[in-house]
């Protein structure tokens, strides 16, 4: 009994061991990412259907290590949420892309993701001030894209954080709308500029009738609360002629193109623009 009672320890440890290590390990070495200067942001665009122009990109958070390889944001990034290092992430990929915005993609407002833990804090606001300062760049370059988990969590400081945040001038972005659970008595209480459709939806635009149905819905939801609007995730012509037909404002995907580098982007709105 003793035996098989130890062999299922054993059993249990290593199955659980893999991913605990991995977390582990990526938990120890995310704290001295930042110093080892080993997190880099690119910027995916978002083209305007109405002019077919690039006006915004999105920073994206990404990060090389030595011997892991690329660790995709995806898995990271829930790390960085859990230990609280995202304050100290986050804060350098908004000092990254407002530096960007200002010195390699003037023109381009550049959308920058904030996780809950964030945009919860009072002390966000400051820090978003103090950095747009830094910078001397101009408010109306900077967008935060936030989550609806955001809205669930604390709903009154949520919507007082917003709006300290809309009244520096930054604008507010709504990222995978349609995913979570927010009602119409939220999107009202949030002083939202722009809703991102989730992926979700524009990957079976072509295949279910009811994605085609929550897209247009929620096109006219932004139209009366004058919002703007953004597809996230195109991947295909198809995708972008319904898209167009509905009415969408802008969309971004590898359609357009992969998030890259800064310097790339520059390179490729040159020769968006000589078109
Ligand atoms: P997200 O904010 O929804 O970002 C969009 C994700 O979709 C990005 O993945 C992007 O590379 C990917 N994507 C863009 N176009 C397409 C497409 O056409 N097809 C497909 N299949 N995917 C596309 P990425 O860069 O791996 O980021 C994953 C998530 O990590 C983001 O989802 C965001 O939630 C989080 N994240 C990334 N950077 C940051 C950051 O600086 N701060 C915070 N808090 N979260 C971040
Ligand atoms: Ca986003
Ligand atoms: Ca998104
Ligand atoms: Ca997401």
């Amino acid at each position: 009994a003793k035996a098989a009672g130890r062999g299922r320890v054993e059993c249990f440890t290593s199955e659980l061991g893999t991913s605990q290590r991995r977390r582990m390990t990526l938990e120890r070495e995310l704290r001295e990412a930042l110093a080892r200067n080993e997190l880099v942001v690119h910027y995916q665009p978002q083209v305007d259907l109405q002019t077919w122009t690039i006006r915004s990109a999105e920073a994206l958070v990404r990060w090389n290590h030595p011997t892991l390889g690329s660790v995709s944001p995806g898995e990271f990034i829930p790390v960085a949420e859990d230990t609280g290092l995202i304050n100290n992430i986050g804060a350098w990929v908004l000092a990254k892309a407002c530096s960007d915005a200002k010195h390699v993609l003037p023109g381009l407002r550049i959308a920058v993701n904030a996780s809950a833990a964030q945009v919860q804090r009072a002390a966000f606001v400051n820090e978003l001030r103090s950095i747009l300062s830094r910078y001397q760049l101009s408010p109306e370059w900077l967008e935060v894209e936030i989550t609806e988990s955001l809205l669930m969590e604390d709903v009154n400081s949520a919507v007082e954080n917003l709006h300290a945040i809309k009244e520096l001038g930054v604008r507010i972005a709504l990222d995978d709308f349609g995913t979570g659970y927010s009602s119409l008595a939220y999107l009202r209480r949030f002083p939202f500029d722009k809703l991102k459709i989730d992926r979700a939806f524009i990957r079976e635009l072509m295949t279910t009738s009811d994605a085609r149905a929550i897209v247009r819905t929620i096109l006219q939801l932004a139209g009366v609360l004058g919002m703007d609007t953004v597809a996230e995730g195109v991947e295909e012509p198809a995708q972008l002629d319904v898209l167009a037909h509905v009415g969408c404002h802008a969309i971004q995907g590898f359609l357009v193109a992969r998030p890259m580098p800064a310097e790339e982007l520059a390179d490729l709105c040159r020769r968006w623009e000589s078109l």
